[in-house]
């Protein structure tokens, strides 16, 4: 299907902003939001939800949810960063889309960090920066595709949230996440695309657990059989723990980091180690839950082990309304002469929560780019405008179908 007069007007209009969207990266990349870095943060937010509030959106600030003290990243601060809503939905006919994207990076915020801008190679054709690809990039196409439609005459329902944890597990904003997919037909998440373009149709879920030994100290030396090693006892889990993972039926359990003993010469009685759980479905999750819960002994034991688990991203498959989303993304991407194959990735990412709340969703909108989570992480540009015109035409054909095209909410 050929693209239409008012497709190939918004596709013409984007393709005039090479140079606005490259501005607009080097200013959000500029601002380092990683390390729960606040004023970053608060000013990335209200640049972004002021230009959403030109467009008519009322916007909101959710305040944060509690997040699980026993988390290794677990930050000083005890109050969360508020979740911005900007919604434009009321009024509106079509169905209510969702964009969703992360203003957090990974990269460490401090002046003395060496990665701190946008670099443009020398070709001119890609560059480097924190977070330019996860998700700076994506935030940055994605209000231009907004700015875009509207500019061409066009009005589609639309709710955009951001969050300011998602790298961090999204404890603060999930509550956030999971009322707004409550509130709408379909959701589009911007997060980078897979090196070669492709779209991700599926993720695993994920989630976290501690579990923590308590013993009994005493001096190495002057007596040592009155002690009870925890450092023991856990190293004697965490042997069990390495039987569990079976990726071939999508079941990954890592250790690391742990701890314990507070110097040598001392039985130690406190040892504790972190880890990270994939599960492919909620029948796996439930089954390494239950796993890791059985190493959970009465508080009095000598000694005595305490395990907590948050498995909170629950896995996403595709469903035939996601599949459905999918082939229209694609179905863009052909009449723009693009490529978007389908792929999958053992990554998580706010798609997960949404779905969960049976919200279709598809979720590496975003730009081009690699070495996500590393000092050298880059950005092929020429997507900014490519991945721009996919999505906004996107959001134009879907607001066009008409809610019935997808399987009603109940
Ligand atoms: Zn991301």
């Amino acid at each position: 299907m050929p693209l239409n007069d008012s497709e190939r007007r918004l596709a013409s209009y984007i393709d005039r902003l090479h140079d606005r969207l490259i501005e607009d990266l080097r200013l959000h990349v500029g601002l380092p939001t990683g390390g729960d870095n606040r004023s970053a943060l608060d000013e990335t937010r209200s640049l972004l939800c002021a230009r959403l509030a030109k467009l008519g959106a009322e916007v909101s600030m959710v305040p944060p949810a509690p997040r699980p003290s026993w988390l290794h990243d677990a930050p000083i601060e005890a109050e969360g960063p508020p979740t911005a809503v900007c919604s434009r939905i009321r009024g509106k006919a079509g169905p209510r889309i969702l964009l969703s994207g992360h203003l957090d990076t990974v990269h460490d915020p401090s002046p003395s960090s060496t990665f701190r801008s946008l670099v443009i190679n020398a070709d001119g054709k890609s560059a480097t920066g924190p977070g330019c690809v996860d998700m700076k990039g994506g935030l940055v196409i994605a209000v231009a595709a907004l700015e875009a439609l509207e500019a061409c005459g066009l009005s589609p329902a639309w709710s955009f949230i951001l969050n300011s944890d998602e790298e961090t597990g999204s404890y603060w904003s999930e509550a956030a996440l999971r009322a707004e997919a409550r509130q709408h037909d379909i959701g589009l998440v911007v997060e980078p695309a897979l090196p070669d373009g492709s779209l991700v149709t599926e993720r695993p879920g994920s989630g976290q657990f501690m579990i923590e030994v308590r013993g009994r100290s005493a001096h190495v030396g002057r007596d040592f059989t009155s002690g009870v090693s925890a450092v023991t006892r856990l190293g004697e889990i965490l042997v069990e723990l390495s039987r569990l993972p079976d990726p071939p039926r999508g079941k990954i359990l890592s250790v690391g980091p742990i701890e314990g003993g507070p110097a040598t010469n001392v039985v130690p009685d406190r040892a504790r180690a972190w880890g990270n759980v994939r599960f492919r479905d909620t029948s796996i999750a439930t089954e390494l839950e239950h796993q890791l819960l059985a190493f959970a002994t009465d508080p009095g034991a000598m000694p005595a082990v305490i395990v907590r688990t948050s498995l909170n991203r629950p896995a996403k498959p595709a469903t035939p309304d996601v599949m459905k989303l999918a082939e229209k993304a694609a179905a863009v991407a052909a009449d723009l002469e693009q490529r978007l194959p389908f792929g999958r990735t053992g990554g998580v990412c706010d798609g997960n929560i949404l779905q969960d709340e049976g919200l279709p969703v598809i979720d590496t909108l975003g730009v081009r780019g690699g070495g996500l989570h590393t000092p050298q992480e880059w950005i092929d540009l020429t997507s900014l405008v490519d991945r721009c015109k996919l999505l906004a035409i996107l959001i134009a054909r879907l607001a066009d179908a008409g809610p019935g095209s997808f399987t009603p909410r109940s």
